[in-house]
């Protein structure tokens, strides 16, 4: 059989097939991160499962790199690729509610925007990300952090089934019954297996939380943390909050005069019972006094897109992560040296909890295998300006080579770093061998190594 040409994709497929002559190519081309300038040979915005297909199969016949692109927020740029096929499936955003049976679907581009606005019209929400505009799959398949971990595990932990097209061009379930070891793979084995057309979660009754950002002085910064560290390991599990180094925006809520300098923020989220929800974020502002905040209840995809406005599609972003299973005086005092010279409004360090749900799964038991860690801090170094990189991008790389003594030796797949690839092993932690077990079924030749790629 002679391989797929452009013409004959072209009539395969519904979405539209962009290569370098068309005039949208470099609108095509973009990803968030500004910093990745790559030139694919073909955008294929995807509009359902069978332009997927058609996809993979030029991408496969005509041996080209295929890289997959949903919500378009890999920092490492692994939505493009060089000379290569990008699907592109940020055209199939929908998601749908079964709200009798407590599932929701997404489609495989869609965004935790779209899927906390469906959810929410059902008063029911799942562990997603905590800026609306991240895909849901790219963040689901690499584990999936959000303010619910502690209560409901991972997003990962919640993915009950997935419709996935292989690297043969053929589309497959993956449930409990049916492809299981892909659905364990999908777990947190990001997008090695194949391109995931819908993603089947677990919902959860929630509308409201309780709960919003306080910024306090930098001289209570040890306090804050050391409180932390102590108080995360039991906190009732429907509190998700994190401590974040971060420079005052020029937010109403912070008062003008302070506009532009650093503080230590604690972000609280309760998603318990509301009239509960003061007491406990009021434990925070008993360590130290508060300079802002902006805390109350709110609808949980509020919370979930209040980070929105600091973070823009079109910036420079360097991040670099690590897991923690203590927070140790010696990792506390890596922090107090870095975090208050964080040099862009945009950037930011938050230090995620992931104990409670999401340690009761067992390391074997999905493809995301730390288990062990308690915190999952991100150095995320994001600024607008491309004349600054030298100066952002040594400040994220002195943080992290003075918190990494003091953290695992893997790290989270999904804040990896383009320089992060011989880490690959160490980030798939103890599951990396049955994941290369997996990947010989799925995709024996590689075709899906844009990405923390398992190599077969
Ligand atoms: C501003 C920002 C905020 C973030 N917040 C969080 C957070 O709160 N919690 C958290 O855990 N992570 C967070 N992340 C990290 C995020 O999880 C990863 O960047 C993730 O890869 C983004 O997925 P995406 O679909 O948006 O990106 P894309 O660049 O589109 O995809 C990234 C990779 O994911 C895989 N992928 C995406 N879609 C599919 C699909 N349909 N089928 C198969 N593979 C697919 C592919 O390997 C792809 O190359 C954040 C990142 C940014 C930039």
């Amino acid at each position: 059989m002679p391989a797929t040409t452009i013409a004959r994709l072209r009539q395969r497929v519904q979405g539209p097939v962009i290569t370098p002559t068309d005039r949208d190519y470099d609108e095509a081309r973009a990803v968030y991160n500004a910093m990745i300038d790559r030139l694919p040979a073909v955008v294929v915005r995807a509009q359902d499962a069978a332009d997927v297909a058609a996809t993979v199969d030029y991408a496969r016949e005509n041996e080209l790199p295929l890289a997959i692109r949903g919500g378009g927020h890999s920092v490492p740029g692994f939505g493009t690729v060089d000379d290569g096929v990008v699907a592109d499936l940020s055209g199939m955003r929908t998601v749908s509610v079964d709200p009798a049976r407590r599932v929701a679907r997404a489609a495989g581009g869609a965004t935790w925007g779209d899927f906390n606005e469906a959810t929410h019209e059902h008063s029911l929400a799942t562990t997603g990300g905590i800026v609306s505009t991240t895909g849901v799959a790219g963040l689901t398949l690499g584990g999936g952090i959000g303010y619910l971990t502690r209560g409901h595990g991972l997003a990962c932990d919640n993915l009950v089934g997935a419709e996935v097209v292989t690297a043969d061009g053929r589309t497959v379930k993956a449930t409990a019954d049916e492809n299981a070891d892909l659905l364990w793979a999908l777990k947190g084995g990001s997008g090695n297996f194949g391109v995931v057309t819908a993603l089947d979660f677990d919902v959860h009754p929630l509308s409201d939380v309780y709960g919003g950002p306080m910024v306090f002085e930098l001289e209570h910064a040890r306090a804050l943390l050391e409180w932390y560290r102590d108080f995360i390991v039991d906190a009732p599990e429907q509190f998700g909050g994190f401590p974040a180094f971060q420079i005052a925006p020029p937010l109403p809520f912070i008062p003008e005069d302070r506009h532009g300098e650093p503080f230590i923020f604690f972000v609280a989220c309760w998603a318990g019972p509301l009239d509960e929800g003061e007491a406990i974020v009021s434990r925070i502002k008993d360590v130290a006094p508060v300079v802002a905040e902006h805390v109350g209840p709110m609808p949980y995809p509020a919370i979930n897109s209040a980070f929105d406005g600091l973070v823009p599609a079109g910036m420079q972003h360097y991040w670099k992560a690590n897991f923690v299973r203590e927070l140790t005086d010696e990792a506390i005092d890596a922090h107090l040296e870095h975090g208050p010279r964080v040099p862009a409004v945009n950037s930011t360090v938050h230090i995620y909890p992931i104990n409670g749900a999401a340690q009761r799964v067992g390391p074997e038991e999905a493809a995301f295998g730390h288990r062990d860690a308690t915190f999952a801090p991100v150095i995320a170094g994001m600024w607008p300006d491309p004349a600054q990189n030298e100066a952002n991008i040594a400040w994220v790389k002195d943080y992290y080579a003075a918190t990494a003594p003091h953290s695992e030796e893997g790290g989270y797949v999904n804040f990896a770093a383009s320089d992060d690839h011989d880490r690959v092993r160490a980030n798939y932690g103890v599951n990396y061998h049955r994941l290369v077990e997996v990947k010989r079924r799925y995709d024996p030749d590689n075709l899906f190594r844009v990405n923390q790629n398992i190599k077969p």
